[in-house]
């Protein structure tokens, strides 16, 4: 048997072979993954992880697919979804989550709970493992900030619990989280008044809606701030809002964005993203840092 059959075997009806990650990614482009699985248990992981392995195969995590471009030709290998890893508890002034939670209802059960700290993250669309990998945040509040430990696996199957203190972050980054698959979180927040926080993350809600495309399929904010300014300043003072390249377009309403306003091939989004890079440091001389992940092979 060859990896696929055996997942096939081991995984049934969760495990889909040449999956189109178009029906994974909130850009809703992108080719196929060669085996797509849901583990969830660590019996699951285990045998995942072993056959990636022993097969040698090269093995990637998922979460809600809100921060990745999947090249056309898609990726060889397994690729793990988090989705059906969706236990979430509070007590006292403590979430804990596993991976495949979604940050905003984290965000919502908090609110809800009067505990502060994660109210501003409303509305990013990822998952905890996701949020936790990305050090994902939003007005001013990162994932970190109230972050208290993250339960691991690495890829020899070696479970861990990570504190904060030992996970060296800053702004989008999280040093030697690549090593790790995160299958959950815990977050210690502080009590605060209930309607103040609900008042906050509608407030936080309401801006998004105002600001980003949110009608259209994007990844959020294509490249990183870079220090002192703000990569959609760079590119409208380049001209480049509304700049498209097939059915890929810098958005209209926040130039940050890349959305996928026609069909677009992932081509269209890579090319488009080289493009506002070259212009941007051509014009301003600054190097924008791509803040999304880019995954397998590009049709170039
Ligand atoms: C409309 C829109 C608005 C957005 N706004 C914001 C924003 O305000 N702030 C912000 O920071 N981001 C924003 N994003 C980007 C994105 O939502 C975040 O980066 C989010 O944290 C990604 O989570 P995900 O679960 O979708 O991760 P994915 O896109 O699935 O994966 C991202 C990376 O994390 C890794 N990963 C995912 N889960 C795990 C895991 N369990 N273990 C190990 N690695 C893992 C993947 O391998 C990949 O490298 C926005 C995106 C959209 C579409």
């Amino acid at each position: 048997m060859d990896f696929k059959q055996e997942l096939s075997a081991y995984f049934k009806e969760n495990c889909l072979l040449n999956e189109p990650m178009s029906r994974h990614t909130t850009y809703l482009t992108g080719g196929a993954a060669e085996a797509y699985v849901y583990p969830s248990t660590s019996e699951e992981w285990s045998f995942v992880l072993k056959l990636a392995r022993t097969e040698n195969v090269p093995l990637r995590i998922i979460g809600f697919g809100s921060n990745i471009l999947v090249g056309g030709k898609g990726v060889g290998g397994i690729v793990c979804s988090t989705k059906h890893m969706n236990h979430v508890a509070v007590k006292g002034n403590r979430v804990t989550a596993q991976a495949g939670v979604a940050l905003d209802k984290v965000c919502e059960l908090a609110s809800r709970a009067g505990l502060a700290g994660m109210e501003k993250l409303s509305g990013i669309p990822g998952s905890i493992g996701g949020a936790v990998y990305m050090n994902a945040g939003a007005f001013g509040q990162e994932t970190f900030d109230c972050l208290e430990y993250v339960e691991v696996i690495d890829y020899d199957g070696r479970p861990a619990t990570l504190l904060k203190e030992n996970l060296p972050h800053s702004y989008r980054h999280v040093e030697g989280i690549e090593n790790y698959i995160v299958l959950g979180a815990g977050f210690s927040l502080e009590k605060k008044d209930f309607a103040s926080l609900v008042e906050s993350r509608n407030a936080v809600l309401h801006k998004r809606i105002e600001k980003q495309p949110l009608d259209f399929p994007s990844a959020g904010s294509v490249f990183k701030r870079p220090v002192g300014d703000y990569a959609s300043r760079l590119i409208d003072e380049a001209g480049l809002r509304g700049l498209s390249i097939g059915g890929a377009k810098v958005s209209e309403k926040h130039a940050g964005f890349i959305v996928n306003f026609n069909h677009a091939t992932p081509e269209d989004i890579k090319n488009l993203m080289d493009e506002v890079k070259r212009q941007v440091k051509e014009k301003s001389g600054i190097e924008l840092e791509l803040e999304q992940i880019l995954w397998g092979e590009f049709e170039l």
